[in-house]
């Protein structure tokens, strides 16, 4: 009876109803604090993986006496990476990661370290390192680009892709990348049939911005007509003069009429005649070709429009601030050397 009462009375109801509120929050918080325990000791194990660098005593003490260590030790690996010293970076990195108990902390350690490695061309570690991040937070744009990026120089473009995929449901707008990487698989396939392929690869071509040099190189190993058609068509040939200067037998019939491609073997010496090239280099070497004994020849190197660096490769992106489309070619005037007199006398 005394019971039922109890059970009827609306402040019984009450405190039962703050209890089991109270005992869901208390079963959360525990909950939430040994899933970040198991974090915690993930990333651990995981820093241990790489702990072949060694762990900094001096960093040890002084993280144990400094209040905001961190900070000041993220602050100086920085330096480090900045000047290329990344072996003396990532050892502080790894020293700051066996000894923060913060996982806040060792989430931005841990990114620190993937984004040290990637620099330092330690791809596999740094992928590695990437996956480990976003196994804990999916959705972090910065360094689902640097997978991607670390992907690619791997040549994993497939992989690479995926990634691709991820940033777009993050709205991220990566179209040209979608187009480069789909061209970078495409040129990598070698089960499709080389029509099909050539099918598609323009296709994707004739929308992108970025991805025209690319596709130039490839067609001039596979398809030498192909390469005619697709140069002849462009506006503007002055990135392309390093495939041309290159090319061997180039076919003078298909380039008569098209002015910048006749200009680059007027510079050669293929074509003679007296018209002048547009571009400087090109129209110097024409004239050493025409009225000087000593020869010239062309030299190459790549520019970043971003960030400026130069390159004495070819790249698509720029292997420093990780621009797409934003290398440009950089002509160069030189002496021909060793070159051989092959006299019928
Ligand atoms: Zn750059």
């Amino acid at each position: 009876m005394d019971y039922l009462v109890l059970y009827k009375d609306p402040l019984f109801s009450i405190i039962i109803i703050i209890a089991i509120i109270v005992l869901v929050a208390i079963a959360d918080y525990t909950r939430n604090k040994y899933k970040q325990k198991v974090k915690r000791q993930s990333l651990g194990d995981f820093a241990k993986n790489f702990e072949y660098y060694g762990i900094d005593d001096n960093i040890s003490g002084l993280m144990e006496i400094s209040k905001y260590p961190t900070s000041t030790l993220t602050f100086i690996a920085d330096i480090y990476v900045t000047n290329g010293n990344f072996s003396e970076a990532i050892k502080i990195y790894l020293t700051i990661l066996d000894k923060t108990q913060n996982l806040k902390d060792k989430m931005e350690v841990l990114e620190l370290l993937g984004l040290a490695y990637y620099k330092a061309g330690f791809m596999q570690r740094a992928k590695n390192i990437f996956i480990e991040i976003l196994k804990n937070n999916p959705r972090n744009v910065k360094v689902l680009s640097l997978l991607m990026q670390t992907y690619e120089i791997l040549g994993e473009y497939k992989n690479a892709f995926s990634v691709i995929s991820c940033l777009e449901e993050l709205d991220e707008n990566i179209d040209e990348v979608k187009k480069y990487m789909q061209i970078l698989i495409l040129i990598n396939d070698s089960i499709m049939p080389l029509k099909e392929r050539e099918r598609e690869i323009l296709r994707i071509n004739k929308d992108s911005k970025i991805t025209n040099k690319i596709v130039l190189n490839y067609l001039k190993t596979y398809n030498i007509q192909g390469f005619w058609d697709l140069i002849s068509k462009s506006d503007n040939i002055y990135n392309y003069i390093d495939i041309l200067w290159n090319l061997k037998n180039p076919n003078l019939d298909k380039i008569k009429n098209n002015k910048q491609i006749s200009d680059v073997y007027r510079a050669k010496g293929i074509i003679c005649d007296d018209i002048k090239c547009d571009i400087f280099e090109l129209e110097t070497l024409r004239v050493l070709h025409k009225y000087s004994s000593k020869k010239g020849n062309l030299g190459f190197k790549y520019r970043c429009s971003s960030c400026q660096g130069i390159y004495p490769f070819e790249t698509t992106r720029c292997p420093t601030c990780g621009e797409l489309g934003s290398i440009n070619l950089v002509l160069e005037i030189m002496e021909a050397k060793f070159e051989k007199n092959y006299s019928l006398l």
